[in-house]
């Protein structure tokens, strides 16, 4: 049982955003529930290091391209650090092993022949790092992001993606590469058009990668990015590493590379031979004030402001509890502090002051020795199947809904048997019933929110390592124990 899960490599002209924080912290999640599940998980992310616009970036700033890519490769570094992620592994497109990686697979695919030299004529977005068409003849602008484009006539390396047109329109009406399922009309529409061959090396760009032909021309960034999913875990290096993690089973991204990853990724694959990804899922976007998130629109969203202000834990738990992930959301501080105010300082806090207030003040801070309620066992598999499905699907907003139908549950419990009360009936069993769902609820947490279910984990007098597997969860604690010390990890915002 493997799990390979990516996130695309972040370009190093500019720092982590929202868009990339939230993708990334969506794959930490499921790499963190698969790990739970007992699943061998590599996750794999990184940094896209070449290409005219770091060329370009870097001469801005008065800096080597090289210097720019340390430079910034190391702030997403520190982000990740920050925000818990466990990658596996953090490639970077200048490493010398991907690099060799990248030549050798140009060179395969000249030999098969699906590469040849030709003319290309057309326009480039060095902004998008794309080969576009206009849409107004003399008006040299770039469909997608509106900036002015170039126009390029030279000799050129091309993959023959139209060769690939059949495979690929097989591959996404029989497969499940393309999600979130509403999304595979676009991306049938657009193969069914007809596919054009791609250029793949560029004559006057001076920082990439060099093509191993006799012409020294520099492969397309894209095309170097893309194999990254391929060297990051040891293709044509490291066989043995190659063979157990083969294919992904989810790769993350935006919606707005989804023509990179839908159509020329898997064209790739197939020229080289190699088995497709299983899940290919593309998220929305965060927009703010009905507007995408973006440095030129000057409506960035600072995850570090977040973080600071409200933790770490409450910034991944908004991201992936706000909106269903796949669609658009609307981000702002308002919808943020609800969130957190009503969920995390209310509903979860509150459940766990008053458990462990109630085995304070009733039983001298030690958990009575008696049995769980069947009911609330119960409700635990229930929610742990459901919490479970949803997770397989990447509806991650939907898993922390069904969580949180066992923090409601739980509180009303609290509230109908009222254990403090001087003549409550089975305040014992109400108790270690209570206890033992809250345990359940952190454990089903941990990939949201790892950090805090380690705290309150602590906090309820158990140790980290019992939250480590999802099978732990139908362990009954027999015997007293004595409830942890005490912090307050949310406090209302106002
Ligand atoms: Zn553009």
């Amino acid at each position: 049982m493997k799990f390979y899960i990516t996130t695309p490599l972040y370009y190093v002209n500019a720092e982590p955003h929202i868009g990339h924080t939230y993708t990334t912290v969506a794959a930490d999640c499921l790499a963190r529930f698969y790990r739970m599940k007992g699943y061998d998980v590599f996750f794999l992310t990184g940094t896209d290091e070449h290409g005219q616009k770091i060329y370009e970036s870097a001469k801005k700033e008065g800096l080597d391209p090289g210097e720019l890519a340390d430079k910034v490769s190391e702030v997403f570094k520190n982000m990740w650090k920050k925000l818990n992620i466990s990658y596996d592994r953090f490639i970077r497109t200048t490493e010398e092993k991907h690099k060799e990686v990248v030549k050798n697979v140009f060179k395969k695919l000249l030999e098969n022949g699906d590469l040849y030299k030709g003319e290309y004529k057309g326009f480039y977005c060095v902004y998008c790092e794309s080969y576009v068409n206009i849409e107004k003849e003399g008006e040299n602008i770039c469909p997608d992001c509106k900036r002015p484009v170039k126009e390029i006539s030279e000799t050129s390396y091309f993959f023959r993606l139209s060769k690939y047109q059949r495979q690929l329109e097989n591959l996404v009406e029989t497969t499940e590469i393309v999600k979130p399922e509403f999304r595979k009309n676009e991306v049938l529409n657009f193969i069914k058009k007809g596919l054009t061959d791609l250029s793949i090396t560029r004559k006057n760009v001076v920082w990439g990668i060099e093509s191993p032909t006799e012409e020294k021309y520099t492969i397309y960034v894209w095309f170097d990015a893309l194999l990254n999913y391929l060297s990051g875990i040891g293709y044509l290096y490291n066989n043995e590493l190659f063979e157990k993690y083969w294919s992904p089973d989810v790769q993350l991204i935006g919606k707005d590379i989804m023509r990179f990853h839908h159509i020329i990724w898997p064209a790739l694959l197939f020229a080289l031979g190699l088995p497709q990804p299983k899940i290919i899922f593309a998220h929305g976007w965060w927009i703010s004030g009905k507007e995408k998130i973006s440095k030129s629109k000057g409506n960035i969203i600072d995850p570090k402001y977040y973080i600071e202000e409200y933790g770490v834990d409450p910034f991944r738990f908004f991201l992936l509890r706000e909106i269903p992930f796949g669609l658009d959301g609307e981000f702002s501080e308002e919808n943020f502090k609800k969130r957190y105010n009503s969920d995390l300082v209310n509903d979860l806090g509150n459940l766990l002051n008053r458990t462990l207030n109630l085995i304070d003040k009733k039983f001298n801070g030690f958990l009575p020795d008696v049995k769980s309620d069947e009911n609330i066992i119960n409700f635990c598999e229930n929610v742990y199947e459901n919490y479970s499905e949803r997770m397989k699907k990447i509806l991650l907003s939907d898993a922390i809904e069904e969580i949180w139908k066992l923090v409601i549950y739980l509180n009303k419990y609290l509230d109908e048997k009222s254990p403090w009360r001087e003549n409550s009936v089975k305040a014992e069993e109400t108790i270690v019933s209570t206890f033992y769902g809250l345990r359940n609820l952190l454990i089903f947490l941990k990939p949201f929110i790892p950090e805090t279910s380690e705290k309150m984990i602590e906090m309820m007098g158990l140790e980290k390592k019992e939250i480590d597997k999802f099978e732990n969860f139908r362990i009954i604690y027999p015997g007293r124990i004595k409830i942890g010390k005490r912090e307050i990890l949310f406090y209302r915002k106002k």
